[in-house]
């Protein structure tokens, strides 16, 4: 059985302020809710005070990035150790913003699943494909890239640790949702992927989440799909309605 997960990205967004009354409005809401996982990942700076705020609810912190290394001179970075200390349970890996503008690879995304789950942190890898790659019927070819390289020397074990987030690149921040059905065809791919890699009954159990433009309107056909456990949400984690609103349209769906 997979339990749904949703998690709000907040990327570079929200004071400590803002932060806190995002949450405090979250954590009211949802202080009986169980049936699924939600996560928030703010800015690092905020980390602790959402923390404080969350402190025995059932929404998780997570955070947007880290550093493979777990100290020395990498001026700037923030690494696995670091976050477990201040009891983030999640981390986003390899999303396409950091790909695209901070030069992440699937190599260092490698690098930086494996130092998450030295650490006990859950990754959540992102994968997807640019406009470029879909129109030009490239998106498996894509993903299979990046799933085999990303997740390259990973035990069995280990893969049961992760997350997957399929995020076609053309569908973040644009409004522009891919169909539920397109969607739910490279979830299956992925988990079809994941059964020749690992076997059918470690693949069943990964969660992979859709993102990209999810709103209150579209969460529940895509949660819908036999293969979507849940949503990496950006702007629409950033007011508490839209949030609450995903989530409420998300619950209680086991697969
Ligand atoms: C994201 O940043 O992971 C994302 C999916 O953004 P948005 O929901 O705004 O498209």
């Amino acid at each position: 059985m997979r339990r749904s997960i949703i998690a709000g990205n907040w990327k570079l967004n929200n004071t400590e302020k803002e932060a806190v009354a995002l949450v405090t409005a979250l954590r009211n809401v949802f202080i009986d809710l169980t049936e699924l996982d939600i996560v928030v990942c703010p800015v690092f700076t905020a980390i602790p005070v959402v923390h404080d705020v969350l402190f025995e609810s059932n929404i998780a912190v997570g955070a947007q990035d880290l550093y493979w290394e777990d100290s020395g001179a990498f001026t700037g970075e923030v690494s696995a150790p670091l976050l477990k200390e201040l009891g983030v349970k999640y981390v986003i890996v390899g999303h396409s913003e950091r790909r695209q503008l901070f030069g992440e690879t699937n190599q260092t995304v490698n690098k930086k699943i494996c130092a998450a789950l030295r650490y006990g942190l859950t990754p959540i890898v992102c994968v997807g494909e640019v406009l470029q790659e879909r129109e030009g019927n490239k998106t498996f070819d894509t993903i299979e890239t990046q799933c085999k390289e990303s997740l390259a020397g990973l035990t069995a074990e280990e893969i049961k640790k992760i997350i997957i987030a399929y995020e076609p690149v053309w569908a973040i921040g644009t409004g522009k949702t891919a169909t539920p059905q397109q969607a739910q065809e490279v979830h299956q791919f992925i988990r079809r992927w994941l059964v020749k890699m690992y076997q059918d009954k470690v693949a069943m159990t990964i969660r992979i989440q859709y993102g990209g433009s999810v709103k209150p309107e579209n969460i529940a056909e895509l949660m819908a799909q036999p293969d979507i456990d849940g949503a990496l949400v950006g702007g629409a984690s950033l007011k508490a309605d839209t949030f609450i609103q995903i989530v409420r349209n998300s619950s209680g769906i086991l697969k």
